[in-house]
Formats: structure tokens, sequence, C-alpha cells
């Protein structure tokens, strides 16, 4: 069994998507192991997203980030890391495949719906700052 973290971001909370979101992520199997809501700081988004911090889109990401509300949940299953990924779907809307969250919910590669971990160190390290 593996532990992964999932957001949903403050575009989907606006968007009251929170609720078939979550419905989603229980019908694909996952066990919900943690789940609260908080409204981060544009520093704590900086924090988070600390990986990015020399790419043009990192102020404009961690603005919208701390732009509202979001829930974070601790996910645990098999292979639960790959398995969150592929249901969110590519970074880009536009790319991403039908029946994916990003591709139901996503706006633009920016405001992409929901956040999930890209490998074990970084799920380690994003439970913890959530989570610790
Ligand atoms: N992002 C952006 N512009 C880009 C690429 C990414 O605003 O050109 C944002 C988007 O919200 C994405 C986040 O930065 O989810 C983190 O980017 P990453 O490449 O890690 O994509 P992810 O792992 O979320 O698919
Ligand atoms: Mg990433």
């Amino acid at each position: 069994m593996e532990k992964t973290l999932a957001i949903i971001k403050p575009d989907a909370v606006k968007k009251r998507v929170i609720g078939k979101i979550i419905q989603r992520i229980e019908d694909e199997g996952f066990e919900i192991l943690k789940m609260k809501m908080v409204h981060l700081s544009q520093d704590e988004a900086k924090r988070f997203y600390y990986v990015h911090k020399d790419k043009p889109f990192y102020n404009s990401l961690t603005e919208f980030m701390s732009s509202g509300r979001i829930v974070v949940l601790l996910l645990e299953g098999e292979e639960a890391i790959k398995h969150w990924r592929e249901v969110m779907g590519a970074t880009d809307p536009a790319q991403a495949k039908p029946g994916t969250l990003r591709r139901e919910f996503g706006f633009s590669i920016e405001r992409n719906a929901v956040h999930g971990s890209d490998s074990p160190q970084t799920a380690e390290f994003e439970i913890q700052f959530f989570f610790k």
C-alpha cells in the first residue's frame, strides 16, 4: 500500500465540485486517511511548490493556490501515486484524456482543479507539509 497527497484546488472549490471529486476518489477505491480544508498564504504556497521556484509560472501559481480555500486529502491505495495521477489526467486540461478530473473540471494549465504527488519523495514531503 502506498500513500499520496491530493489537493482540490481553489478553482474546483469555487466551482462547487468538491463532492464530485471526493466521490470519484472513493469510486476509484482510494482510502481517505485524512482530509482538511485550509486557506494557504502565498508564502505557504511558495514553500509547498518550492521545486518550481525557478519556473516562470511560480508566482502566478502560488497566487492562485492562495486565492481561496483548498481541500487536502491523504490517500492510500495500491500504487496510489500513479493511480491518482492517472485519475487527474495531464497538467493541461486541454491535453488530459476524457474521463479524467482535469479534463472534466480544469479550466487552464494553471487552474486545473486537482494536485497529486509525483513520486514517493514528493509524497513524503507533501504529506509532512500538511499532516505532520
Ligand atoms: N502550472 C502552470 N503552468 C505551467 C505548468 C504548471 O501554471 O506551465 C501549474 C499547474 O497548476 C500545475 C502546477 O503548476 O498543476 C505544478 O506543475 P507540475 O508541472 O508539477 O504539474 P502537475 O504535477 O500538477 O501535473
Ligand atoms: Mg507536479
